[in-house]
This record gives C-alpha cells, sequence and structure tokens, in this order.
C-alpha cells in the first residue's frame, strides 16, 4: 500500500480549506473558519492500484512554528497557496518556500504545485500571473503552476493532476 502526504501551506484566509473541501467534497462556503490543523485521507484508485493520501490542511503562516516544521519535513507533495487579491499572502508564500528549501535539501525532487486562489475576484487582482511566473522560473523552481478559484471551481483538481503527474515523475 502507497501512503502518500500533501501539506496544504500558506497565509491565513488564502483558500487552503476551501480549495482541499471543493477537491474532496465538491462544496464551497462562504464563511471563513480558521483551520488549526485537519488530516483527511481518501483513498484513490489509480489505474487498479490502491492509492491512500493524507491531506494535511495547515494553518497560516507565523501561527504555529513547530507544527510547521513538522509539516515541511513529513510531506511527500506541497500545495502553496497564495490570493491573487493578496500581495502579503505572494510574500508569505515565498517565505515558505525558502523554508521548504532549508528544511529538504532534496526539495528540487518534491513535487509541488504554486496555487493563485481567488481568481474569480478579477477586478480585486494585485499578483499578475506574469510576476509570479517570473518568480517562478527564477527563484521558485516549483514543479507546478496554476491560478485558480475554489469558489468557481476553476481547475482545482489539476492542482492534485499536476502534484500527481511529478511524483511518477512526468
Ligand atoms: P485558509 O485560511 O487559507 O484555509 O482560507 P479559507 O479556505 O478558510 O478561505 C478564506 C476565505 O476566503 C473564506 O471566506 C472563503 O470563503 C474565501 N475563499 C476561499 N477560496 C475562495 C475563492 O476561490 N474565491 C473567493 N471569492 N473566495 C474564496
Ligand atoms: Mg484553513
Amino acid at each position: 500500500e502507497h501512503r502518500n502526504r500533501v501539506v496544504l501551506l500558506g497565509a491565513g484566509n488564502v483558500g487552503k480549506s476551501a480549495i482541499l473541501k471543493r477537491f474532496l467534497f465538491g462544496t464551497f462556503s462562504s464563511e471563513y473558519k480558521e483551520t488549526v490543523e485537519d488530516l483527511i485521507t481518501r483513498d484513490f484508485d489509480v489505474h487498479g492500484n490502491a492509492v491512500k493520501v493524507d491531506f494535511l490542511d495547515t494553518a497560516g503562516t507565523m501561527v504555529f512554528p513547530a507544527m510547521r516544521k513538522l509539516s515541511l519535513t513529513t510531506a511527500h507533495g506541497f500545495v502553496l497557496v497564495y490570493s491573487i487579491t493578496s500581495q502579503e499572502s505572494f510574500e508569505e508564500m515565498k517565505g515558505i518556500w525558502q523554508q521548504i528549501k532549508e528544511e529538504r535539501p532534496n526539495y528540487l525532487e518534491i513535487p509541488c504545485v504554486i496555487v493563485g486562489n481567488k481568481v474569480d475576484l478579477e477586478n480585486d487582482r494585485r499578483i499578475e500571473k506574469f510576476d509570479a511566473l517570473n518568480w517562478i522560473y527564477t527563484d521558485g523552481f516549483c514543479g507546478g503552476f496554476l491560478e485558480v478559484s475554489a469558489k468557481d471551481d476553476e481547475s482545482i483538481t489539476d492542482i492534485f493532476k499536476h502534484l500527481y503527474e511529478q511524483s511518477r515523475g512526468g
């Protein structure tokens, strides 16, 4: 049996929990309920093989440094989330990526997707796609990048497809 741990990281309020709920349960709520730490396990059938995935939904940055560190060292895959409406959340995402590089010397081999959430709020956009890509190509080196909306169910399943493909060396 394969067991994989996917960790969602990012500032508070960017939509980490919303992305996970949309992906696993197909639901969305506009209410904001702060996460401490949630672990949700799901079985997938991948070409006849049972694959168990533990999804770890974390609190915002700075909140629980020890928990954060543990989540970084135990992850098999990262989803790094910012909101396209918040410059601050983009900066926090960069900081988390820096921390991953420090904690995980083999970071280039770890499946990773950077996610700009809330594209439904185009009028409030603060982070241009070009600027995000530019950072990823020059400093980020994360395997994937997507702009998504948990609210509109835009490109949410692609996040997890990208992770899976990277884990297969694709
Ligand atoms: P977390 O702290 O990163 O887990 O953020 P949440 O998932 O709790 O979401 C924070 C707030 O943003 C909540 O009020 C959500 O309803 C809202 N939200 C999450 N995703 C989206 C999205 O794609 N579009 C919009 N407009 N709001 C979102
Ligand atoms: Mg949350």
